[in-house]
This record gives structure tokens, sequence and C-alpha cells, in this order.
């Protein structure tokens, strides 16, 4: 809902969903994630029209995370593993699925989505503070890893005249710095920018087309970023081993 409301500046409080296709107000059983799209074979329940299979795919992507998440990052300590840390990386990693699907369509990052990746970045922190009390050194990993890719970002775009770096992407390794402190930002940089390169490769042998216009940096560095909250910190301690 997000990813198709944010863009054109739609209430997401307000307003029951509709089909895009024919505007016939959603029910509530039309709306049940994942599992009304399945029931409707995808197709709207009032003209038939299809509905695109991008609504169920993005909830499974999100549930998966979800379950990911409580398992390998925070909780995990059976079913009370609740905690200001989980709330935080859920916030985080819904952001980044929406803001990615809103920068393919739209070349934009909404300020929400940084917005609150950075507040799921303040969750994680205060988590960590009540588990293991304040440490300087800590709050200092964080706020570096606000300017280590998102200072970098700033001055490419600074002396590229805005042409070679959009702001959106700025803010984004701003906010996901603070989340993930300075060594696994920077590592999201170079995920991201792989992913980036992987993808222009296999769309070139597989489409053998230009690519149309500038492709955006958004959902590449968003992959860097869910990367290295989950395999970040093992990559990093194998790649020093081998040093
Ligand atoms: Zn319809």
């Amino acid at each position: 809902m997000l990813i198709y409301r944010l863009p054109i500046a739609m209430s997401f409080k307000k307003g029951r969903s509709i089909c895009v296709s024919c505007r016939h107000e959603l029910h509530s059983k039309d709306l049940f994630p994942l599992f009304s799209w399945l029931f409707l074979l995808g197709k709207c329940r009032y003209c038939k029209a299809k509905i695109s299979a991008r609504y169920p795919l993005v909830e499974a992507l999100n549930g998966t995370l979800y379950v990911l998440i409580y398992i390998f990052i925070a909780g995990g300590n059976g079913l009370s593993g609740f905690s200001i840390a989980l709330l935080g990386w859920f916030a985080a990693i819904s952001a980044l699925i929406v803001l990615s699907f809103v920068d393919l369509e739209h070349q934009i990052i909404p300020d929400s989505m940084w917005i609150t990746i950075f507040i799921g970045g303040i969750l994680v922190f205060i988590d960590e503070i009540i588990n293991d009390g304040f440490e300087w050194q800590k709050l200092l990993n964080r706020v570096i890893g606000i300017f280590a890719v998102g200072g970098l970002f700033f001055l490419i775009g600074v002396i590229s005249g805005g042409r070679a770096m959009g702001g959106g992407d700025v803010k984004l390794m701003a906010a996901a710095g603070f989340l993930l402190g300075w060594k696994l930002i920077i590592l999201s940089l170079f995920l991201g920018a792989f992913a980036g390169v992987l993808y222009s490769l296999l769309s070139k042998l597989i489409n053998k087309t230009k690519m149309r216009g500038a492709v955006p940096f958004g959902p590449f560095l968003s992959i860097g970023i869910v990367l290295s909250m989950f395999v970040g910190d093992s990559l990093i301690e194998a790649y020093l081993s081998i040093l």
C-alpha cells in the first residue's frame, strides 16, 4: 500500500484501499496479506482485472525477512524474544523494501522511509544500552557510520552537481550507517555495488538491449544493507582471518 500511495502523496492513514482498475472499495476480506491474492487467484473480486503479483510477493518478502530477523538478529529466545531492537529491525527492513520499489518506479527515496530507518537505528541502540549499558565508543561507531558512506555520497553529489548521486541515496546511507555502524555500512556499499554490477551484466546478457536511462541505486544499496545485516559480521571476520 505504501509503495503505491507514497509517491502520489496519497494519505495512508485514511481512505480504504481500492481496486486500481475499477476503483471499487476493497472489503476487509480482500485485504488479508498474501492469502487474499491467492484466494482470488490474482484477480479483483469486482471487475476481475488482474492484480499485480507484486503485492503478494512484497508481503511474502517482508514476512520472510521478519522471520529471519527474529531468528538470526534479534529475538530468538523462544517466543518471548520480543525486544525493542526487534521492533527497530522490523521498521528498518520494511522501509528498505518500500523505498526500493518506490525508487525503482519513481527514482525517488521518500523522506519518511530513511527517517524510519534512522528511528529503527535509535531503537536498536536503546536496546543495546538497556542490555549492555551506555558506551561512548558504541555511539561513536554509529555516528561515524552516518558519515562513512553518507558523507562520501554527499561529496560526490556536490562535485557532480547532483547528477552522479541523488540526495535520497545520501540520506539512505546516512540513516543506515547509524543503524549498522561504520564497518557494516562500508561493506553494504561494496555489496550493493557488486549487486548492481551483477545485475547490469546479467541484464545485458539476457536482453542484449540497451538499458533505459539511469538505473536507480536505492534498491541495490538496500540489498547491500540487508546482506550486511545478516552476514556482514561473518564476512568481515572471514576476510580478516584470510589477511
Ligand atoms: Zn476491480
